[in-house]
């Protein structure tokens, strides 16, 4: 999916996607949450220039919506995925926790998306080279959200975290293949 990124706009350290995002593609294939044989850590892509086409159009949700730079992956620890945005659903992929997790900048957010009739979904990764899981949690923040609890509204993201921690992850079936260059 191609989205018009906000102008000006660098993913600077972050390589969060370059781990999380599992990527299956003829030339190029590692598994989830493996940081990507092709990226230095903190620094970025050392293929740029001949990235496979996946990577030139996949960006997370902080490069093309006006969001805090406290947003962006590697400083929150959550990816938003673009997936959702043009039917309406915001997934927070927590790839990391953090003290953002009960920032009053998710809450106000995450109340935002929720006062715009978006629905939320919350994903986590499992152990290297297995699928992420997820919930639409929509429902679940409601109540909290609606209140302006935000003590409320971080026991219940805990509470999804701890619940999608004890899924059973299945494995990704993705050999790590190396052959951009
Ligand atoms: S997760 Fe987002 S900010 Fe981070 S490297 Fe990927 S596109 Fe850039
Ligand atoms: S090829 Fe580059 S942009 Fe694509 S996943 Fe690897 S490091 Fe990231």
């Amino acid at each position: 999916m191609e989205l018009p990124l906000i102008p000006g706009r660098e993913c600077g350290p972050c390589v969060e996607c370059c781990r999380f995002i599992p990527l299956d593609l003829p030339e190029l294939s590692k598994p989830t949450g493996r940081l990507c044989g092709y990226c230095v850590d903190g620094a970025g892509c050392s293929v740029h220039a001949v990235r496979p086409q996946t990577c030139r159009t996949w960006f997370c949700v902080w490069r093309v919506v006006e969001l805090d730079t406290a947003w962006r992956p590697d400083v929150s620890g959550i990816i938003v995925r673009p997936d959702g945005l043009l039917t309406g659903e915001m997934t927070l992929y927590v790839v990391r926790r953090t003290e953002f997790l009960r920032s009053d900048l998710l809450f106000d957010t995450v109340a935002q998306w929720l006062g715009e009739g978006l629905r939320i979904a919350i994903s986590v990764p499992g152990p290297v080279g297995t699928l992420p899981v997820r919930a639409d949690v929509t429902e679940f923040l409601l109540p909290a959200v609606g209140a302006g609890d935000e003590a409320g509204f971080v026991a219940r993201v805990e509470a999804v975290l701890a619940s999608l921690d004890a899924h059973e992850f299945e494995a990704d079936g993705i050999e790590e293949r190396y052959s951009v260059v």
